[in-house]
């Protein structure tokens, strides 16, 4: 937490509930919540170049490119002095990491805690196949979720051991209620700083 700046990074498969506890965490820290999923959407929902861009990508269950990623996080973290964020779904992959590290330096700031949430194979897809019910999200069928998960493992999951090398990954089970799991979030975080 140098000069103020915090910045902490929720990471874990698709339907590990990062969205709902990058929600509460921000509350609970002050910190702006970026979710670049989320970000994507409001493009796809606004019918901007980008987003139509995206959503071929994001129905397919694939990773937007980096450069496009990368520009819109530091369009972001441009506009807060400190830097006091969340950030949910970012990075994904090593070149988006290595870019957040060299964005973070030119700020004065650093990664401070990367937090895995930790949750089965099984419970995920039981979880995504009730969110596509639930929210009609376009990239929650059963095709594209196989598709994240083969990804998430293939180019985001090595990015906790980029983390773990770095005594920056709390990993977190993620199994349980929402407060359950934010609880254990919040206790993890706290032996980290002690
Ligand atoms: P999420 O809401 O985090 O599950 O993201 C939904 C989709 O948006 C992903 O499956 C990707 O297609 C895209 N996306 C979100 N964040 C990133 C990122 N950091 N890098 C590349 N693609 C992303």
């Amino acid at each position: 937490m140098r000069g103020g700046h915090e910045v902490v990074l929720l990471m874990g498969p698709p339907g590990a509930g990062k969205g709902t506890q990058a929600n509460l965490l921000a509350a609970e820290r002050g910190l702006v919540q970026l979710s670049t999923g989320a970000m994507l959407r409001d493009h796809v929902k606004r019918g901007t170049e980008l987003g139509a861009r995206a959503k071929a990508i994001m129905d397919e269950g694939t990773l937007v490119p980096d450069d496009i990623i990368i520009g819109m996080v530091r369009a972001e973290l441009d506009e807060l002095e400190p830097i006091r964020v969340l950030l949910d779904g970012f990075p994904r992959t090593p070149v988006q990491a290595a870019a957040l590290d060299e964005l973070l330096d030119g700020y004065g700031a650093k990664v401070d805690a990367a937090i895995e949430l930790v949750v089965d194979e099984a419970e995920l897809v039981r979880r995504l196949v009730g969110r596509a019910e639930q929210e009609g999200r376009s990239d929650d069928n059963e095709e594209t979720i196989r598709k994240r998960m083969q990804v998430y493992l293939e180019q985001t999951r090595p990015l906790l051991d980029y983390y773990g090398e770095q005594r920056k990954l709390v990993s977190v089970d993620g199994v349980g209620t929402a407060q359950e799991v934010f609880q254990r979030v919040v206790a993890a975080l706290g032996e980290e700083a002690a």
